[in-house]
């Protein structure tokens, strides 16, 4: 930041919030196709598909900035993980769908 132009980081911003706005658009255009009875809620997959992406780069960015980061970065998020796969197949159980 210090290096930095202030133009670099208010662009940065603009765009993180520009591609949050178009990722819950898409979401939303996904969640209003499903039915409600759904054996597959796409839409919070999507979510969720999406979420998994975004903490792989976060990690790469620990990891890029040195090993102890990543390593605390790759425990909080597999924490995350951990809870996020159990709403995950709370969903989808309460949709019908069952383990095979
Ligand atoms: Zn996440």
């Amino acid at each position: 930041m210090a290096r930095m132009t202030p133009w670099r980081a208010i662009a940065g911003v603009i765009t993180g919030v520009a591609t949050m706005f178009v990722m819950r658009w898409l979401a939303e255009r996904l969640e209003a196709r499903d039915t409600g009875n759904a054996l597959i809620p796409l839409g919070f997959l999507a979510a969720v598909s999406m979420d998994c992406v975004i903490d792989g780069v976060v990690i790469g960015i620990g990891f890029a900035i040195g090993a102890r980061q990543g390593v605390l970065v790759s425990a909080a998020l597999a924490l995350e993980m951990f809870f996020l796969g159990l709403s995950t197949a709370n969903a989808m159980r309460s949709g019908g769908a069952r383990p095979t």
